[in-house]
């Protein structure tokens, strides 16, 4: 059984995260200013952009983007194919598409400005809990809490916790931790007590091997009292996930890789929305095999019959609940003309100019085969 969590010192674990943050925070492109007075577009767009993606990425994704759209006015009056092409490669563009409509909104109804509250922050979308304490205690200074998957693993080590932290009722517990340690922060600390807890789990409280030796909460810590660090925290186990055979056709408008090339954009609200692609799609069981699914997806979703000729490539990838194997094949079309159907849009584009539309990165392995010559 573990402690009660308020016996552990809230003031004592904040100050130590304040000390060892000042020491030992990474130096990132975001964090010229001290946490709690940074800008908080710039707090915003790397908090978003580092969800489901390691940092090292997302540094130069976050220089990137800072060039092109350095003010959020400047995101908010860009194109979404700007900002997709500029995340392409990051995956999850939901969140582009929510920073991107959030932009708009702050603009309307904010004055340009994010709001400096946590009630106005959610109801922008893409912004959760998460994101509306980092932007609250990181540029605005609010003793406001943060919970990270590094949050959740040190807390749920520092009080040993026995329950598995994907329960709601956990999750609530984790939160209002974090809400007492950020309290109990000296004033105008708040950012830099969330930072150096999300910071120490990145860097210390690591998920296999934590390294209690170098921890600043190592005399506090039950998990490294009771040697169950190694159990902790507790998750609830993972479902396997599916796996789908997918045909995609380069439909040439005339030659193999001498002509110009179809190429359909997905629908805004599905995955991977407003991303352009190989137009395809998931074989079913009554196809015959994977041009035949490649025929009937051209027909259902574009309206046109289309011959399918050699395969250009295969690519496997993983997303997070489900994997794909994406099979490319040469194809023309052989009656009818394209229609918007199950996309939002198509066109005709040559090979060099393809480089102008966002595609998910399936898409892009195969237009590399192609520009290989395949
Ligand atoms: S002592 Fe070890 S397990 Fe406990 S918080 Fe520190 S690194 Fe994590």
């Amino acid at each position: 059984m573990r402690d009660q969590p308020t016996n552990l010192p809230f003031h004592t674990i904040a100050q130590r995260l304040i000390d060892w943050h000042a020491e030992h925070q990474r130096s990132l492109p975001w964090r010229s200013m001290p946490a709690g007075q940074r800008d908080s577009y710039a707090v915003w767009v790397s908090e978003i952009m580092a969800q489901q993606t390691r940092i090292g990425v997302v540094v130069d994704y976050f220089n990137r983007w800072m060039e092109c759209f350095p003010r959020l006015v400047v995101l908010a009056a860009a194109s979404q194919q700007d900002v997709l092409k500029l995340w392409e490669g990051l995956g999850y563009y939901s969140r582009a598409r929510n920073l991107h409509r959030a932009a708009q909104l702050v603009v309307a109804e904010h004055d340009g400005v994010l709001p400096a509250t946590r009630s106005a922050l959610l109801k922008l979308p893409g912004i959760g809990q998460y994101t509306a304490g980092a932007i609250l205690s990181l540029a605005y200074g609010q003793a406001e809490p943060i919970v990270d998957g590094n949050v959740k693993r040190t807390f749920a080590r520092l009080w040993d916790m026995d329950r598995s932290i994907d329960e709601t009722e956990t999750l609530k517990e984790l939160w209002e931790l974090a809400g007492e340690m950020v309290r109990a922060a000296p004033d105008g600390k708040a950012g830099e007590a969330n930072e150096g807890l999300m910071e120490l789990g990145a860097l210390v409280c690591l998920p296999q091997k934590p390294r209690c030796l170098l921890c600043p909460l190592a005399d506090l810590c039950l998990a490294c009292q009771n040697g169950t660090q190694s159990e902790r925290p507790v998750r609830r186990p993972r479902k396997r996930t599916p796996h789908y055979q997918v045909a995609a056709g380069v439909i040439w408008e005339g030659k193999p890789l001498q002509s110009r090339v179809l190429i359909a954009q997905r629908p805004q609200n599905g995955m991977l929305g407003g991303l352009w692609e190989f137009p395809g799609g998931k074989a079913e069981p009554e196809d015959s095999d994977l041009p035949a699914t490649l025929r009937r997806e051209i027909q259902e979703e574009m309206g046109m019959e289309i011959a399918v000729g050699e395969k250009i490539t295969t690519v496997q990838h993983a997303y997070t609940h489900f994997s794909i194997s994406l099979h490319a094949f040469h194809a023309h079309i052989v009656e009818g003309t394209p229609q918007a159907i199950g996309c939002d849009d198509w066109t005709w584009t040559t090979l060099a100019e393809l480089a102008n539309y966002p595609f998910p990165i399936t898409d892009q392995k195969i237009i590399t085969a192609l520009q290989d010559g395949v």
